[in-house]
């Protein structure tokens, strides 16, 4: 696993995450993830004229929701194809006369997009649901439940208070007749 691979993969979670409001905050913390164009340019979802970036994130999200299958990380990958984006973005600056050869001459940069993209595809169980919060987040080890210390904590917290509930009878007097009738079935 190359250094960047799961700091990327965690910026895609975060971008997966991320709601219309943040996308600004998004952008400077991870800059040149993906295409500039993806920020500047509107297409049609449905009825909705919406920020290109929002279409992608559906396409992420409905890729972490199936475990990044083939088809959709080929779709994913792609749609950061460089040299489009780029006429793409020369277009949209104006400039009509760019010269379409030099941009597909060059090297094909690989965004930290499409590396996240692949490291996913190849490695399907890191692309998991918080336990606690639900939001999407790549695990480092596999059996990862939760997305941050912080809803560790939280999980830890609640399964304590949810355990002195189920027991605060059998604790407080000390009688196992009384835990017995609030156990309701379940295994101690
Ligand atoms: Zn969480």
């Amino acid at each position: 696993m190359a250094s960047n691979d799961l700091h990327d993969a965690r910026a895609l979670a975060e971008f997966s995450n991320i709601e219309p409001a943040r996308a600004d905050y998004f952008r400077n913390n991870f800059p040149r993830f993906g295409p500039d164009a993806w920020w500047n340019m509107r297409a049609l979802l449905g009825d909705e004229v919406l920020p290109y970036w929002q279409h992608v994130q559906a396409v992420v999200r409905d890729a972490w929701q199936k475990k990044f299958p083939r088809e959709l990380m080929i779709k994913l990958v792609s749609v950061a194809t460089q040299p489009l984006m780029q006429m793409v973005e020369a277009h949209h600056a104006g400039a009509e006369d760019f010269d379409r050869r030099d941009i597909l001459e060059q090297d094909v940069k690989v965004w930290p997009y499409q590396n996240a993209v692949a490291f996913l595809a190849a490695q399907p169980w890191r692309a998991l649901f918080c336990t606690a919060c639900g939001k999407r987040f790549a695990a480092d080890k596999p059996g990862r439940k939760f997305c941050s210390d912080a809803c560790t904590a939280k999980a830890r917290k609640a399964s304590k208070l949810a355990s002195w509930h189920e027991h605060k009878d059998e604790w407080r007097s000390g009688s196992k007749v009384k835990a017995a009738k609030v156990k309701k079935g379940k295994k101690a």
